[in-house]
């Protein structure tokens, strides 16, 4: 029997408010919010065939709509509070809501945030989510504050994600451990949320990697007035990646995306705080380039070449070319 919109929020979305003073089911939630802070809000929009494939498995799509949220406010060092989710579904199916629900809410609890509120209608699968978080005024990273001299740092490794989707394409074939490795590097991304939280006070600017790591270097440098140098023998590859051919490698690590791996900068007199932060949050942290006065930005090969970076580019939906 076909769910109606009301039973099927109060089935799957609707529990007992946590922290705040009203949640599902009247025409506002109503968050606490400690005084004194600001709030930190942040919202993505996942599209069926665009953001994620048809066939993902509806608890990993849960569990991934949430933590590329999270990883915005991962970025600005906000600690998560609550979130909303609007939903078009093309039918009211309990086999893809209950995993999906399950999925999403599992992440959210272990965040220690609740579900607020949100708005269901029938459509193509279309997931919007908006996070809502605190800072100290501030005290949130920003993109905009990169300085010459700063070293350049990324949390865990990076690539995998774009590894899977080359195997989803058939242009890379992976069997058996390594796929599914992949696999979950593309589908249950890691908010690094305890990490931007401790970079508070260490990092000077940050960014988390969604679009590819020369795309949202971009955007620092941009909103810094600044220029980079890249080591590419520095970046952090997992095992499997690293077994890849270099142009694989070069591709996955530059132009990734979907890696949800945070990328700061640090003034070198915090090179311990950043080591204590990294410790602290139990992310391994990757030294990987330096930034310029000069405007521009330098990927130097193993060898100290600067590698010609023309035709990359950051993902861009409505890039034409
Ligand atoms: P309104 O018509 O005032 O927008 P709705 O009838 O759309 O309210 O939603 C009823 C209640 O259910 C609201 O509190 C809304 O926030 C909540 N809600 C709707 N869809 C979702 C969802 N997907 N997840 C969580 N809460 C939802
Ligand atoms: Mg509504």
């Amino acid at each position: 029997m076909a769910l109606g919109e009301f039973a099927l929020i109060d089935r799957f979305f609707r529990r007992p408010v946590q922290r705040a003073a009203l949640g599902v089911g009247d025409d506002c939630a109503l968050l606490r919010v400690r005084p004194g802070l600001q709030l930190a809000v942040s919202t993505d929009l996942l599209v069926e065939g665009r953001h994620f494939l048809s066939t993902v498995d509806p608890a990993r799509l849960g569990h991934k709509a949430l933590a590329v949220n999270l990883s915005d406010l991962a970025a600005s060092g906000a600690e998560p509070l609550a979130f909303t989710l609007s939903l078009a579904l093309p039918r009211a199916d309990e086999a893809f809501l209950a995993p999906f629900a399950q999925g999403l809410l599992a992440l959210a609890d272990k965040h220690g945030i609740e579900l607020v509120g949100g708005d269901t209608t029938a459509g193509p699968l279309t997931i919007g989510i908006t996070v809502f978080g605190e800072v100290p005024p501030g005290e949130a990273l920003l993109r905009s504050g990169a300085r010459p001299g700063d070293a350049l740092w990324v949390s865990g490794t990076l690539g995998d994600a774009r590894l899977a989707l080359e195997a989803f394409r058939g242009t890379v074939a992976l069997a058996g451990e390594g796929f599914e490795q992949a696999r979950r590097a593309m589908e249950t991304p890691t908010p690094r949320v305890a990490l931007g939280r401790a970079l508070r006070g260490v990092a000077s600017a940050a960014i988390d990697l969604s679009d590819g790591l020369l795309g949202d270097l971009g955007h620092v440098l941009a909103r810094s007035g600044v220029g980079a140098e890249l080591d590419e023998a520095a970046l952090p590859r997992s095992p499997l990646l690293a077994a890849q051919p270099a142009a694989l490698q070069r591709t996955c690590l530059l132009a990734g995306g979907d890696d949800y791996e945070l990328l700061f900068s640090a003034p070198e007199a915090h090179e311990s705080g950043v080591r204590a932060a990294g410790a602290a949050a139990g992310v391994a942290l990757t030294r990987i380039g330096r930034v310029t006065a000069e405007p521009g930005l330098v990927v130097r090969d193993a060898q100290a070449r600067a590698l010609d970076l023309r035709g990359w580019r950051g993902f861009d939906h409505f890039a034409t070319a």
